[in-house]
């Protein structure tokens, strides 16, 4: 895709639709891709921290998750066709994994929460082969919960730890993962179950 710079951030100038798409093909050819889904307080924390921007550089897909970078990306005279939330891409990605039969697991929100959605995606999305979830209040140190996932090796994992926390567990995963679509997805789990 051509990228447009706004802030430091080398934002996917795509559609949601030619995006999913996209990482579609990824996770059918056994790929590992990593995506982020920007919105301006990401976007502002990296700019303020080096090490948090060195792990969105190594992200495959960074979307526009903000109408204000939308917005700011027209004024630069660059613009973006349009914002790809977290929330709708993992919303996609899900249909995309009934229909696949894909693998995932998910890790993130409280323990509660996280049991919802379990329950929730195995009613509405029952081809999705789920092989285990992690609530997310575990320490980024914490071997076991990394194990579990690597050890699952899913087509997609969604990550919910808030940001910065799951940028950086999810490049540790990265580093070690042969494969799979990771996503960051904030606290989609908790719109998801609300
Ligand atoms: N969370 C977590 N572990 C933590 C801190 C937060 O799993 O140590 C979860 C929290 O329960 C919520 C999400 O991370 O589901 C953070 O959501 P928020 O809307 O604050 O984050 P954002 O979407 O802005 O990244």
């Amino acid at each position: 895709n051509q990228k447009v710079t706004v802030l430091d951030i080398d934002f996917d100038n795509v559609t949601q639709d030619d995006l999913v798409d996209q990482l579609n093909q990824c996770i059918h050819s056994k790929q590992k891709i990593f995506v982020v889904t920007a919105n301006p307080e990401i976007v502002m924390y990296a700019n303020q921290n080096p090490d948090y921007m060195d792990i969105l550089r190594k992200a495959d897909y960074i979307t526009a998750d903000g109408i204000g970078i939308v917005k700011g990306a027209r004024i630069l005279g660059t613009p973006i066709v349009e914002r790809v939330a977290g929330y709708d891409l993992m919303l996609e990605l899900l249909k995309k994994a009934d229909q696949f039969k894909y693998s995932m697991y998910l890790v993130g929100a409280k323990e509660e929460v996280i049991v919802k959605a379990v329950k929730k995606i195995k009613k509405e999305y029952p081809n999705i082969t789920l092989k285990g979830y992690h609530n997310g209040y575990f320490k980024l140190s914490d071997k076991e919960v990394m194990g579990k996932v690597l050890q699952a090796q899913t087509d997609i994992v969604f990550v919910g730890l808030g940001f910065p926390k799951q940028e950086k567990w999810i490049q540790n995963y990265l580093d070690q993962a042969p494969k799979g679509l990771v996503m960051g997805v904030g606290g989609s789990f908790d719109a998801f179950t609300g």
